[in-house]
C-alpha cells in the first residue's frame, strides 16, 4: 500500500507545505508566506497552520500519515532536531523544531537541510534516479548542495556536509559571502554574486545595454537577456559565470567521484547558454577517470523539489 506522507519547505519568504505520496505524487500543497521578520514563533505557527490545513483538505488524520518531514536552511542538526542559526531566519538560534512540532502532531517527524533534502528528492523520484553516488547542486541566489552516496543521502558529522557552494575557488577571492570564506564558488558564481561582478563593470564605466536598468533592479536573467543580445559584457560575464561553475564541478568530482551531478535551482533555467562552456573548463581540468564516469545532467524536479525532498525525508 501506498504510504502518504507530509512535507514542509521552510524557506526565507515562504513555506511551501503538503501531503505526498510514496511515488512522489503530491495530492495537495499550500505555500503561506514565511513572515521571518515576525519571529520564530510566529513562522512556527504558520509551519503548524500549513500542517493542518494540508491535513484538513485531503481529510487525512495524523494517524493515517507516516510522517512529516521538514526541509530547512542551514547550518541545522538533523539528528537532534535543531535548527542552528540559518541568516534568512532572523531570531532562529538552536530552535528544537521538532520537540516543538511533535507536541502538537503525534507521528515522526524529520529535519534537513534544505539542499539535502532537495538531492534525496532529485535521486528517489528525479534526474537522480537508480544512481547511488551522485551530487545535487542548486544554482540561484545561492549556492547549496546534496550527496547521495551508496544509494543513501550523506549527512556527515554533524548535517553539514556537501555545502558545496561555500568551497573556496579562489583563495584570495572577494569577501562578500557570509560565510567566511573569501573565493567560495558562492561568491563567484551564484546569481546574486553574477550581478555583483555585473555592477562592479558597470559602475567602472563599461559600455553595457545592462546601465539602462535601474542598479537596484539588476538581476541575473536581465544579463543573460543582453548575452543573447550579444551585449559584450555581458557574453563576459556568462563566460566567467560558466567557467566558474565549470571548476567547482572538476572539485566536486574530485570530493565525491560521482557518477551523476544534477543542477537545479534558478540558473539551470539557463542550461543551454552555460552547458557546452561549463564542460569545457571540466574536459580541461577534472581528473580523466573522474570525468569519464560522470554525467553533468539537468535538475529534472521544478519549483516543489523542496517539498517533494522534505516530504521524502519520512519515506
Ligand atoms: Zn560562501
Amino acid at each position: 500500500m501506498k504510504k502518504l506522507v507530509c512535507g514542509v519547505d521552510l524557506g526565507g519568504t515562504k513555506i511551501n507545505t503538503g501531503i505526498m505520496d510514496s511515488d512522489g505524487n503530491i495530492l495537495y500543497n499550500v505555500k503561506v508566506p514565511t513572515e521571518a521578520d515576525k519571529g520564530p514563533q510566529h513562522v512556527i505557527n504558520n509551519i503548524k497552520k500549513s500542517i493542518i490545513d494540508s491535513l484538513k483538505n485531503t481529510k487525512l488524520e495524523i494517524d493515517q500519515i507516516a510522517g512529516i518531514g521538514i526541509g530547512a536552511p542551514g547550518p541545522l542538526n538533523a539528528d537532534s532536531g535543531v535548527v542552528e542559526c540559518p541568516p534568512n531566519l532572523p531570531g532562529w538560534i538552536d530552535i528544537h523544531l521538532v520537540d516543538i512540532l511533535k507536541q502538537e502532531f503525534n507521528t515522526e517527524i524529520k529535519l534537513n537541510n534544505d539542499a539535502n533534502a532537495a538531492a534525496l528528492a532529485e535521486h528517489l523520484f528525479g534526474a537522480g534516479q537508480g544512481i547511488d553516488d551522485m551530487v545535487y547542486v542548486t544554482v540561484s541566489t545561492g549556492i547549496g548542495g546534496g550527496a547521495i552516496i551508496g544509494g543513501k543521502l550523506y549527512n556527515g558529522a554533524n548535517s553539514n556536509a556537501a555545502e558545496i557552494g561555500h568551497h573556496s575557488i579562489n583563495f584570495d577571492g572577494p569577501r562578500w559571502c557570509n560565510c567566511g570564506n573569501p573565493g567560495c564558488l558562492e561568491s563567484y558564481a551564484s546569481g546574486t554574486s553574477l550581478v555583483k561582478f555585473a555592477k562592479k563593470y558597470i559602475e567602472s564605466g563599461r559600455d553595457t545595454i545592462l546601465k539602462n536598468i535601474p542598479m537596484d533592479e539588476l538581476k541575473a536573467e536581465n544579463i543573460f537577456d543582453a548575452a543573447k543580445s550579444g551585449d559584450e559584457l555581458a557574453l563576459k560575464l556568462i563566460e566567467n559565470e560558466a567557467f566558474y561553475l565549470g571548476v567547482g564541478i572538476v572539485n566536486i568530482m574530485a570530493f565525491y567521484n560521482p557518477k551523476r551531478i544534477i543542477i537545479g535551482g534558478g540558473l539551470s533555467s539557463q542550461w543551454d547558454v552555460l552547458y557546452d562552456k561549463m564542460m569545457k573548463t571540466v574536459k580541461d581540468r577534472a581528473l580523466k577517470p573522474n570525468r569519464e564516469i560522470c554525467d553533468v545532467v539537468k535538475a529534472k524536479l521544478g519549483g516543489d523539489v523542496g517539498l517533494i525532498g522534505a516530504a521524502a525525508l519520512v519515506l
